[in-house]
Formats: C-alpha cells, structure tokens, sequence
C-alpha cells in the first residue's frame, strides 16, 4: 500500500534536521518495505522568498489529503518582524496548516534517557520512571481566539488583545483524545487549566469531569491547576501519564517538559486531526523546537527531535509500531553509544553534527536489525 508523504523542511535548522529525519524513513523504505509516494514543498519564510506567501493553497490542500506531513520548523529574523495583515492562520503558514486541516490533537511526550541523565537540570532520582505525554489543543484558545489586535486608544496610547476562548465541542474531542491515549497507557489522565480565575477554565474543568464520568470512570482523572503544574512537572514529572491542556498552557509546559530528556532537541511532536471516514487522519509530525537561528547553516543542530517525530508518524499515520519503536531503540543506542550533538554535550564530551548523528542512529538501525 503506498501511502503519501508531504515533506515541508521550513526554515533555518528546520531544512537541516528534516533531511536527517528523511534518511531514516529511507532506511525503512530500503530495508522494510516502508512504500510512500514523497513531496517536498517550502514552507514558512523559504515559501515567502519565493511565492510571497507563508504556505501555497496548493501545499495545504496536498496535506489535507497526505497520510501524513512532516514538517521542520519555520520562522527567523527575516521573516519575524514583517507585519502581515490578518489572523495567526493567514500570516503564518504552520498555523494556517494546523486550523485548516483542524489539528486540534497536538501529542508531545517527554521520556528521560540514561545517557543524558547530566544534561537534564532534573536530578537522576526526580527521572528515573518518568513517562508522560502532554497533549495540547491546537487550534483554538488563545492564539486563535477572536477579537484580536493592537487598537489606538483616545489618548493615542495602545491597546493589545487576546481573547481565550473554548466551546464545549473543542474541551469534549480533547477529553476523549486524553482518555483515548491514557487507555493504551498507566490510565491517568490530569488536565491542566486555571479555573480559579478563567471562565474558559471553569468550562474547561466541567466538560472534561462529565467526559470522564460518561465515558471513562474506570480511569483516573486528576484535575491540577497551571501554575501548580508547571512546578510538579519539575518536581515530581513521575506522577504524570497523559496531560491534557489548553493552546498556551501546553506550549508553556510541553517546553518545560524538555528538561526531561535534556534538551529541547529532544522533544518530537505529532498534530492530528479528526478521523477521516477511511479511518485515517490529517496528521503532521515536526520536532518541538524552532528554526534556531542562532546555530542555523552550522551543521551542528540535533535532529533528533526531528528523527523521533517521524518514529510518531510511523506509529500514528503508517500503523507500523514496530518500526517507531525501532527507530527509538536506535536513538537511544546511538546516545548510549556515545553520540552528542553541542546541545547535549557535557562535562567536554566530545560533539558530532547533524548528519554525523543521522549515520549513528543509520549504524544503529543496522545494526539492531540484523
Ligand atoms: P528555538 O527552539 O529555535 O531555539 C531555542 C534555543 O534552543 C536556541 O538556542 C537554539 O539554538 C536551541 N535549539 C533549538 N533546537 C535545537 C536543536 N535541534 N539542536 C540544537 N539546539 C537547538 O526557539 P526560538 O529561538 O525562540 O525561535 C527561533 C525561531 O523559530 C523564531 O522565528 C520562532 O518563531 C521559530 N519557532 C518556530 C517553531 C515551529 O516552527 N514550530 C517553534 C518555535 C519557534
């Protein structure tokens, strides 16, 4: 069965770590009949250069019907301070594909592993056993809340505006999201808000008891407020097992879950969508971090966030568990082995670059498949 691949590289380390992540999903199609029919498209700031644009509608309807996409990162510098007109999904092309292919279902998990124990700022004690998932909406909240913008007020000072907005439908499809993957998992499920002061939290906290008591009482339910949270996730990450969140609260804290594995370089994401009637879903996978322009051209950025994503999209848009799991053990063989990039590097271990770390988890995929 051949299944369509969209690859958008972005912008900065983005471009670099993709082509990393593109040898490994080679590795399966050479060695383990991994069939995809592959297209490349720019996105982000690389995408404007050319078309003027942050994405093409062609590039958005070629992912709407993908298996799957698999994204690098986008934004920089260049691109940053140019004031578009318009909402975040018509300015920026990451944001345009997550709304219009309703990738409401962002998945970002965060395990510990025993070779970068001294990078993490946690103690060994406060890793060992953890295993969580945060799982972030995507496509509503605050980022996309409406009304939003900048007014001139009557003294001519300046006024700026979010609004923090969820309906019933969008709290109820993440509740089952939550609950649906801590089923496969230790069954505990905490969502995280700020019902103490926010109405949306309020709403929040009763639509995900009621999706619980309905559909999911044999499962556990913790509800923890988002500053507490931001400190168990230091303090005690052991605790957690699927963490289901709002659009911000999940960007603030899935980026603290970095200091889990030892780094932002680290941390793969996967964004799905609605079931389609086949079955399938919209489903785009890209690393958590950003385009990095302080190391971007180097040649020294880790892909391995970037390599662990498409291990996600295996598991979740190939149906191929078996390979994800691969291609983690070779990850993990290849950091055991002694493999660091700068990022991971410490107490002067020695450092490879981007692609020197493709061709060590290449040599582990070898090798663990002989
Ligand atoms: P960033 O994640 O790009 O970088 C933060 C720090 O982490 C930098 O010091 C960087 O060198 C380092 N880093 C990140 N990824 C790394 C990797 N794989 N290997 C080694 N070091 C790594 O965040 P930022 O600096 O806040 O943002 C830079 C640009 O990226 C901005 O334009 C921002 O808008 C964009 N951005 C894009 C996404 C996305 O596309 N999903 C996400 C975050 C930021």
């Amino acid at each position: 069965m051949t299944r369509t691949l969209l690859v958008l590289p972005g912008d900065g380390i983005g471009v670099e770590v993709t082509e990393q992540a593109m040898r490994v999903v080679g590795w399966f199609e050479e060695h383990r009949g991994l069939d995809l029919a592959i297209e490349e498209r720019l996105l982000g700031g690389a995408c404007y250069d050319v078309h003027g644009v942050m994405v093409e509608d062609e590039t958005v309807e070629k992912a709407r019907r993908a298996d799957a996409v698999l994204c690098g990162a986008v934004g920089g510098p260049k691109w940053d301070s140019l004031e578009l007109e318009g909402a975040p999904e018509e300015k920026d092309g990451l944001s345009r594909l997550r709304k219009e292919l309703d990738l409401y279902a962002n998945l970002r998990p965060a395990r510990p592993y025993d070779a970068l124990k001294k990078k993490s700022p946690l103690k060994p004690e406060i890793l060992d056993g953890v295993d969580l998932i945060v799982l972030r909406e995507l496509t509503s909240g605050l980022y996309f809340g409406q009304p939003r913008g900048i007014e001139t007020l009557r003294d001519n000072s300046e006024r700026g505006l979010d609004t923090q907005v969820y309906t019933t439908a969008e709290i109820e499809r993440m509740a089952h999201a939550a609950f649906g993957l801590a089923r496969d998992r230790r069954g505990i499920v905490h969502s995280v808000e700020k019902s103490n002061v926010m109405e949306s939290g309020v709403l929040w906290r009763r639509v995900v008891s009621r999706v619980h008591a309905e559909d999911y009482a044999d499962m556990t339910l913790i509800h923890m407020l988002a500053d507490n949270c931001a400190l168990q996730l230091v303090s005690n990450p052991r605790q957690f097992d699927v963490l289901v969140t709002d659009n911000m609260f999940g960007d603030l804290l899935s980026d603290i879950t970095g200091a889990i594995p030892g780094g932002l370089g680290m941390l793969p994401s996967a964004s799905l969508g609605p079931m389609r009637d086949d079955r399938t879903r919209p489903a785009l996978y890209e690393p958590v971090h950003g385009t990095a322009p302080d190391i971007a051209g180097k040649g020294i950025a880790n892909p391995l966030a970037a390599i662990l994503s498409a291990a996600m999209m295996m598991r979740w848009s190939f149906d191929r568990a078996g390979d994800a799991e691969l291609i983690e053990r070779a990850v993990e063989a290849a950091l055991d082995g002694g493999a660091r990039t700068i990022d991971l590097a410490v107490d002067g271990e020695a450092t490879i670059g981007t692609e020197a770390m493709g061709d060590a988890v290449l040599a582990e995929l070898d090798r663990l498949s002989d």
